[in-house]
């Protein structure tokens, strides 16, 4: 039997934070203050006060992919916690990353990006935060590594720059493919059932039905 009282869900605070307003996702279990950022966009500082101020501990940062707007808050994130920061990432998108992320293309100065990712994320890979397992997908398209992170005992998934309210990943950035976006939400996101939760990386969160029914990319 599935436990759904308040207090035994995934606690999800988030943010539209830096010069993309790009959704950051501070999550945490309930009962032990173990904490992970999806997508530290910018603002390390306040993302690590708003933690702090919930009593939860950051461990791990888990990145969608390698663009700058969606790690621009690690580094200060890693610099001013007490504890050391693992930050996960697909193996594909680490030359983007080590490329600061393509933010020059956006002409935005390199910066510092924090901490190498050492925890590589693969297709069918299993992350955990207490009691809750999430799955990684590798959804490529929007960029060659591309994660969601699905979780089935909330039935939901963040869903990074893969799939937004009414609209998807733009395709036109290096390693970007119409196609390949296309197969990938279909794949791992049309395939799942009508009530799950989208909490994408920029805009309002939505879900699976509401993208099936509306989202005019998807016609
Ligand atoms: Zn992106
Ligand atoms: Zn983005």
């Amino acid at each position: 039997m599935q436990n759904n009282t308040k207090e035994s869900r995934l606690q999800i605070a988030s943010y539209a934070l830096g010069p993309a307003m790009t959704n950051t996702y501070l999550i945490a279990e309930p009962i032990h203050p173990r904490a992970v950022v999806i997508d530290p966009a910018w603002n390390g500082d306040f993302i690590l006060r708003e933690a702090a101020n919930r009593g939860w501990e950051i461990e791990q940062i888990w990145l969608t992919h390698g663009h700058f707007d969606h790690f621009g808050g690690a580094a200060q994130i890693a610099n001013d916690s007490l504890s050391r920061i693992e930050v996960a990432l697909h193996s594909a998108d680490l030359p983007l990353w080590e490329a600061h992320g393509g933010a020059s293309l956006f002409g935005f100065p390199a910066f510092d990006p924090g901490p190498k990712p050492t925890i590589f994320l693969e297709d069918g890979m299993q992350l955990n935060l207490g009691n809750f397992t999430f799955e990684v997908l590798h959804t490529p398209g929007h960029s060659l590594g591309h994660v969601v992170f699905l979780l089935e005992q909330e039935r939901l998934v963040f869903s990074g720059d893969l799939i937004f309210m009414q609209s998807v990943g733009r395709t036109d950035l290096p390693g970007g493919s119409w196609e390949t976006l296309l197969q990938s939400i279909k794949e791992n996101i049309l395939s799942l059932p009508d009530d799950y939760r989208l909490l994408p990386g920029h805009g309002s969160e939505t879900t699976v039905g509401q993208e099936r029914r509306s989202n005019p990319f998807l016609k």
